[in-house]
């Protein structure tokens, strides 16, 4: 994603207005930016065509919202280290497929100013005798450097990737590096002795400064650390979580959950605007991010957990939690089953469903609507201008019973004979638990189902053993299952 840059072309790459054409010099070899040589109004056609296709089968695609000026967006810049043959150190991006390197100065992505930093670090290395990592041998001390710059604060952190915790003359580089740029708020060691192909190691230490930085988005305050994600196209996140914001409908009573919320950037935005927010996320450097962002923000309303979205989840679901709004948010993987299923078991009324991967969102997309969930509109828009990647944002309201009789009477139009088919068993422990406030779980469903003379597909009653005798259903909880399969028609 977005790792190009230009050489001496940058002027050109200025001039360059929606309509017109940029060609960066290393299009095709570094493989950041797919859509070089096309103009901007004509990238953004392709990504809602793009969007369209996987999504329309859902709902309605809305316009594709754009970016104003999109050049040197990206708030974080990665360079690789490296030296030629001949002795020149040099840094950049892998070639595209490769472990090559290829050397580049300025890209019309990138945040110019981290540009400058990487630049002159490469400039300093001789006269501090730091020798670039060589992959193949292990020899040699400085990996990479990130930098990061908040795009509303101006603060500038800059993290030394290093092989081992010892940089030479560390107080000098220090005073040096920040003699060049005084914008520099941090500097951090990361220390990545593996050989692997993740940029970041385990271990840090701050040389100068905080040892993170903080930016401003939709008028609240957040730290973030080198580890934690934070989205690296600032002027679109804060169209992007509007967006969301809009979709969500919040009214100030909802119970909202922000699932894999990183350093708590949407909860925090929506905490203003619900009764209470919970927000769940992995990264255990984000969760503690999310915590000071909170307390930053004062406010109050909002708790944060560390753990894999999709097991809080279902330990949530387990324990009858309620909610009221979802907002996920997943890596490019998208989701897993684990998750949807306790998603579809929670019945929120609302997901809001931000996705920096349309193909995976369709999949899971797939999943809800099958369980429970209409798609109402989906919203793309343009984090990534010149790449060929693409957000968007869906919002799925929980159908109604009485929608989905229409639902599956529509099915049973289609000649959907089964009548199985009537209800998912989803729908089903829902009816039973609003009607009678009882938990019925899919093995007691199977086995009405089986008594009742309806086809179980799934074979959930029977035992891989047979032996293995399974516990009955309770006679309540067997009468309350009937009565949902009158409701839904199924008997
Ligand atoms: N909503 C945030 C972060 C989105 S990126 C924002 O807008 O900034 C996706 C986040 O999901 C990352 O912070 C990543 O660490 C986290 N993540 C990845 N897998 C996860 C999982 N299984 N459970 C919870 N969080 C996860």
């Amino acid at each position: 994603m977005g790792n190009m840059r230009t050489g001496n072309d940058k002027m050109r790459a200025k001039q360059v207005k929606s309509g017109q054409v940029s060609k960066c010099g290393l299009a095709g070899k570094c493989g950041g930016c797919a859509y070089q040589g096309t103009p901007y109004g004509e990238q953004l056609k392709i990504k809602q065509k793009e969007v369209s296709k996987l999504l329309k089968e859902f709902c309605t695609v809305r316009p594709i919202i754009g970016m104003e000026t999109p050049y040197h967006y990206r708030n974080k810049v990665h360079a690789v280290f490296d030296r030629k043959k001949d002795g020149t150190i040099i840094s950049g991006v892998y070639e595209r497929n490769t472990h090559k390197v290829v050397p580049v100065d300025a890209c019309m992505i990138e945040d110019e100013t981290a540009d400058a930093i990487i630049r002159d670090i490469r400039g300093m290395l001789k006269s501090f005798k730091i020798k670039t990592y060589d992959e193949d041998t292990r020899y040699g001390l400085l990996r990479h450097v990130l930098v990061r710059r908040g795009f509303a604060s101006g603060e500038v952190l800059v993290v030394l990737v290093l092989s081992s915790p010892i940089l030479p003359s560390k107080n000098n580089f220090v005073k040096v590096l920040r003699s060049l740029h005084p914008e520099i708020t941090s500097i951090v060691i990361n220390v990545n002795d593996k050989k692997t192909s993740m940029v970041l190691g385990e271990r840090e230490i701050v040389l100068y400064g905080k040892g993170y930085i903080e930016d401003t988005l939709c008028g609240k305050t957040f730290r973030i650390s080198p580890k934690s994600f934070y989205q690296v196209n600032p002027v679109q996140t804060e169209v992007l979580y509007q967006k969301a914001m809009d979709l969500a409908g919040l009214a100030g009573k909802e119970r909202v959950l922000d699932a894999y919320c990183g350093i708590g950037t949407i909860g925090i935005v929506a905490g203003g605007r619900a009764k209470e927010v919970i927000g769940v996320e992995l990264n255990p450097d984000a969760v503690r991010d999310a915590r000071t962002n909170a307390k930053r923000n004062q406010v109050k309303n909002i708790s944060f957990y560390q753990n894999d979205a999709g097991k809080f989840m279902a330990t949530m679901a387990e324990n009858g939690g309620n909610v009221d709004v979802v907002f996920m948010d997943p890596p490019r993987s998208g989701s897993d089953e684990v998750f949807l299923s306790a998603l579809a078991g929670l019945a929120p009324k609302r997901v809001v469903y931000i996705s920096c991967n349309p193909q995976t969102q369709a999949r899971d997309l797939r999943y809800l609507v099958k369980h429970g969930y209409r798609a109402m509109e989906a919203w793309p828009v343009d984090m990534f201008p010149w790449t060929d990647s693409v957000e968007s944002i869906v919002l799925l309201s929980k159908l109604h019973t009485k929608q989905n009789i229409e639902v599956e009477l529509e099915m049973s139009e289609l000649d959907l004979t089964a009548a199985e088919s009537k209800a998912t068993y989803a729908e089903i422990k829902q009816y039973v638990l609003d009607k009678y406030g009882l938990k019925v779980s899919s093995l007691n469903i199977a086995q009405i189902k089986a008594k009742c003379g309806i086809i179980e597909r799934e074979n959930y009653n029977t035992a891989k053993n047979e032996n293995v005798k399974q516990p009955n259903c309770t006679e309540e909880k067997e009468n309350a299952i009937k009565n949902a399969f009158k409701y839904f028609q199924m008997i």
